[in-house]
């Protein structure tokens, strides 16, 4: 009886009537997938992507220099050297981040007293080279200025559950 059953349901493709008809219910329910790169998911405050220096509204460098951030990070990827100004106060003249190296742990953001150093919202930023993941204090200065607006919503959000 069950081969007969085998050869009716081959004979009219009913293996083939089910999956169409799977299909045509599947294309009427909402969609779970995105439309990347046109179409992009909510993503966290803390959400940790890629670095930046900030700057106060009036544009001076947040960081002073403490090296906290460079002590903390356990790749050991920031290097920063740093040198009295005219005025008395402590800048940086070189903070490098190897991006290679980065495991995106956030220490350097929460080690910074000053939320100078912040990992952004930006998490496109594949590059070709190596060379290209090496920032340096020009490169993370612009991402800050790039993503302040962004930058500042997410730290007020986050900012009751510290
Ligand atoms: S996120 Fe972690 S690994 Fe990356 S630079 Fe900051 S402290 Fe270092
Ligand atoms: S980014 Fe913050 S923690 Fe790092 S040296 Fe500057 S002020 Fe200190």
């Amino acid at each position: 009886m069950s081969s007969i059953k085998r050869a009716v349901g081959a004979f009219l493709l009913w293996e083939i009537v089910q999956g169409l008809f799977l299909t045509l219910r599947v294309m009427f329910r909402p969609k779970v997938t995105l439309n990347y790169p046109y179409e992009k998911g909510p993503l966290s405050p803390r959400f940790r992507g890629e670095h930046a220096l900030r700057r106060y509204p009036n544009g001076e460098e947040r960081c002073i220099a403490c090296k906290l951030c460079e002590a903390v990070c356990p790749a050991q990827a920031i290097t920063i050297e740093a040198e009295e100004r005219a005025d008395g106060s402590r800048r940086t003249t070189r903070y490098d981040i190897d991006m290679t190296k980065c495991i995106y742990c956030g220490y350097c953001q929460e080690a910074c007293p000053v939320d100078a150093i912040v990992e952004g919202p930006n998490f496109e930023y594949a590059t070709e080279t190596r060379e290209e993941l090496f920032y340096n204090k020009e490169k993370l200065l612009g991402n800050g200025d790039r993503w302040e607006v962004e930058i500042a919503t997410n730290i007020a959000l986050d900012a009751p559950y510290r």
